[in-house]
């Protein structure tokens, strides 16, 4: 869990995770096909850490995973690889 809210944040509202901030931008909601249940959604903003592209990603109040990236470099169950991986081997 990263984070639960029992109400919507103020707009503006930063929420860091693992060092990338996200900003609150607004309440959404949707209605759930399964049920037909209304249901809010938080709307975030943030940057891709590999293009810097901003993005918006949509949460419900408990928090359990954020997207870390843009569309372009999201990428299912990946893991944000450091900027640069150096793999270095000795010669004999
Ligand atoms: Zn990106």
């Amino acid at each position: 869990m990263i984070h639960e809210f029992n109400m919507p944040p103020r707009p503006g509202m930063i929420l860091m995770y693992d060092g990338q901030a996200y900003e609150f931008k607004r309440v959404e909601f949707y209605t759930r096909k399964s049920n037909g249940r209304e249901t809010m959604l938080l709307v975030w903003d943030s940057r891709c850490p590999e293009c810097g592209a901003s993005f918006q990603t949509a949460t419900p109040f408990k928090i359990r995973s954020l997207t870390r990236r843009c569309e372009k470099h999201r990428a299912r169950g990946k893991r944000i690889a450091p900027k640069k991986t150096v793999t270095q081997r000795r010669k004999k």
